[in-house]
């Protein structure tokens, strides 16, 4: 960490996935003066009923790119068709590149069990790197990374073979609208596709303002629920009184593979509830 300033590197499998799970805190950390990137290591050529290919595909970057100026953050989506990656060396390669030339406090992925194979091998793709962005002889023409970031998942609902278990949960209550302007900007997926695909594309209003409302009822409960799930979480960092009026929350599981999360380095890497302690 030079100059105080945090490196956030989150790596979804879809330009949208990084803003539904952690567009929250990269709005907080933004905010705040330190720096977040969202990396979606496919281009989501195939997610939408009408259309796909090319013309998707720089539909969704457009969007991602929008999503990113509301947040105040970098976007980068990475040229590789939706449904087709793998965790191949040559994948490896890549993330190792992007991760040592962002050099991150904190790398942050989907968890490895999931329902979708583009999370499944961006995970494995990114715990693949872990460690290896130290290796010297690695890709030894890029510079690596003195010492691992520390890794974390986002939340999920998945059960097995274990439920999401976070570590850190953060009050995203006063970002919330943000947040929700960051989706608003992903229109081929929160308005056509997933309603699409959820069998409910009439409920999506045709109005701009009004659709904006909906998607607050579809999306915001889910934050209100990661806020009542992790409760006890958010009293171990914010103190009873504090937590007990938080109503939206994000959470974060630390990965094994990357360092340790620990007691000591919370409060640093999250420093949004310091003045709670
Ligand atoms: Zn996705």
């Amino acid at each position: 960490m030079t100059n105080n300033v945090i490196r956030v590197l989150a790596f979804g499998a879809h330009p949208d996935d990084c803003d539904s799970k952690l567009g929250g805190m990269a709005i907080k950390y933004a905010r705040a003066g330190h720096r977040v990137k969202f990396v979606a290591v496919t281009n989501g050529d195939t997610g939408h009923h009408e259309m796909g290919g090319g013309p998707l595909a720089r539909r969704r970057y457009e969007e991602a790119q929008r999503a990113a100026q509301v947040a105040g953050i970098e976007y980068e989506v990475l040229d590789i068709h939706n449904g087709q990656l793998l965790p191949t060396l040559e994948n490896r390669w890549l993330l190792v590149h992007i991760i040592r030339a962002f050099e991150p406090d904190l790398v942050v992925t989907h968890r490895p069990n999931d329902y979708h194979p583009d999370h499944r091998y961006t995970s494995q793709l990114v715990q693949d790197a872990a460690y290896t962005v130290t290796v010297p002889n690695v890709a030894a023409l890029t510079p690596h990374l003195p010492a691992n970031p520390v890794i974390a998942y986002m939340s999920d609902g998945f059960q097995k073979p274990y439920p999401f278990t976070p570590d850190v949960a953060v009050d995203i209550g006063d970002v919330i609208e943000q947040k929700l302007d960051m989706l608003d900007c992903h229109v081929s997926q929160f308005y056509e596709w997933i309603p699409y695909n959820q069998g409910i594309p009439e409920q999506v209003p045709q109005d701009t303002v009004e659709r904006r409302e909906w998607l607050r009822q579809q999306r915001a409960p889910s934050y209100a629920r990661v806020a009542d799930h992790y409760r006890d979480l958010l009293v171990k960092w914010y103190g009873p009184e504090q937590a007990a009026q938080i109503r939206y929350a994000e959470a974060l599981e630390a990965c094994e593979y990357g360092a340790p999360l620990t007691e000591s380095n919370i409060p640093v890497l999250f420093p949004f509830f310091r003045e709670a302690i």
